[in-house]
């Protein structure tokens, strides 16, 4: 069985982009895509940053026990991965990557405990919110919100088994090519 690699870290902090660069480099490398109740941001594409999906069909989701893990983000919107894609791609020998939050990191170790737990971390508190504050994405309630979560994330960095510091992007991708290949 191909190993199964869990990403979190704080908002901003640039997991997206880190991924995305893995996946160019390494397209044996299979991403899950979440479901959310969360609308679709400009230039987000359904089916390929997320599954977006309405409260009914997520409490259905929910229900038909389809989903790995799932839990509230920023307060708001329920955010989950759909399960059977995940044993799939582990079955088919591709290493599987999650980017979930801690709630949902803690729900996987629970399940999956043999997975591996990476926390992108950024090179520092203040360059994180210059980050949050760069993206431009969020209104200023929005990215109090999200300020939050990122506390409490930083603070459950020791949970996990490795960590990225997401300082310079091609050195936290190296890092990250190492964990998730050797990973195999
Ligand atoms: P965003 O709204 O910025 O796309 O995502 C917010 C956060 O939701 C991400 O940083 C990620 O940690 C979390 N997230 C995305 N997908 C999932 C998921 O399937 N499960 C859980 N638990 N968290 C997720």
């Amino acid at each position: 069985m191909a190993q199964l690699v869990v990403l979190a870290g704080p908002t901003a902090v640039g997991k997206g982009t880190l991924l995305k660069a893995l996946l160019d480099k390494h397209p044996e490398i299979w991403v899950s895509v979440s479901a959310t109740t969360r609308p679709a941001r400009p230039g987000e594409q359904d089916g390929e940053d997320y599954h977006f999906v309405t409260h009914e069909q997520f409490d259905a989701l929910v229900a038909e026990d389809g989903l790995l893990e799932w839990a509230v983000v920023h307060g708001s919107n329920r955010y989950g991965t759909p399960r059977q894609p995940v044993l799939d791609a582990l079955a088919a020998g591709r290493p599987a990557v999650l980017e979930i939050d801690l709630d949902g990191v803690r729900q996987v170790r629970r399940t999956m405990p043999e997975a591996l737990f990476v926390f992108v971390a950024p090179p520092s508190w203040e360059e994180l919110v210059r980050r949050l504050e760069g993206r431009g994405t969020e209104n200023e309630a929005e990215r109090e919100r999200r300020l939050e979560t990122a506390r409490q994330e930083m603070a459950a960095a020791e949970e996990f088994d490795e960590v990225v510091v997401n300082d310079d992007l091609d050195t936290a991708l190296g890092e990250l090519e190492d964990i998730v290949l050797q990973a195999r």
